[in-house]
């Protein structure tokens, strides 16, 4: 059963995000893996400017696995990380035509097995291409689940999930994943938080630490 604790923050980050969703552009699971790539440690506004690009070139795993490497490099030169992430999204696309014929697959477990993808990206992959519940643990969820007490300092990311999946309601898991990370993204801040206009001061360790009464 969901507690109230848990209750109110979910009514409160359906209030602050009705609309949250996932933010990197994509049509099929094939490009939204690959988004998810080429999103680490970088914003999906900077992603979306290149996959447009790079989808026209490379439509499905096999184009990108047969692709030559130094021009998908090209594609995505913007990108910090770009040799990596493009060795890391052909490797990918190699995986999945190797192992399931040109197929994005649907299982958490055939998901991992790819080169490159790990259980967050899965999880997305999951719950926004096949509706299968899921809650991807990226930084933002990471972060929130620790300072509103859904999770403890110094859990584990998979800790991190399994303690946000024990809290929250199956049905709610898609949902408060895309919330949280808008509330990550734009009021709950890794610095400088807006706690000035969060309604959840009162369940925060962070500002229970660092600015109750400052
Ligand atoms: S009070 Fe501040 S740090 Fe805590 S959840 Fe709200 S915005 Fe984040």
């Amino acid at each position: 059963m969901t507690s109230k604790r848990t209750q109110r923050i979910l009514d409160g980050l359906e209030e602050l995000f009705p609309d949250a969703k996932c933010e990197l552009n994509h049509r099929n699971a094939y490009e939204l893996a690959a988004a998810v790539l080429l999103s680490a440690q970088t914003t999906d506004v900077s992603v979306n400017k290149v996959t447009p690009a790079l989808f026209e070139k490379y439509p499905d795993p096999a184009s990108l696995a047969a692709g030559d490497i130094h021009e998908i490099e090209q594609c995505i030169a913007r990108l910090g990380l770009y040799r990596n992430k493009a060795k890391s999204i052909q490797g990918m696309a190699k995986g999945m035509c190797e192992n399931f014929g040109g197929q994005v697959p649907q299982t958490m477990e055939e998901l991992v097995s790819l080169p490159g993808i790990g259980r967050k990206c899965a999880n997305v992959i999951l719950a926004e291409c096949y509706g299968v519940p899921s809650l991807a643990v990226d930084t933002h969820v990471y972060r929130i689940a620790g300072r509103l007490r859904l999770a403890d300092e110094g859990d584990s990311v998979l800790e991190t999930e399994k303690k946000l999946c024990r809290r929250i309601p199956k049905e709610r898991w898609i949902r408060t994943h895309h919330q949280m990370i808008f509330f990550g993204r734009y009021l709950c801040h890794a610095r400088n938080p807006e706690c000035g206009r969060c309604p959840f001061t009162d369940l925060c360790r962070y500002y229970k630490e660092n600015k109750n009464g400052k």
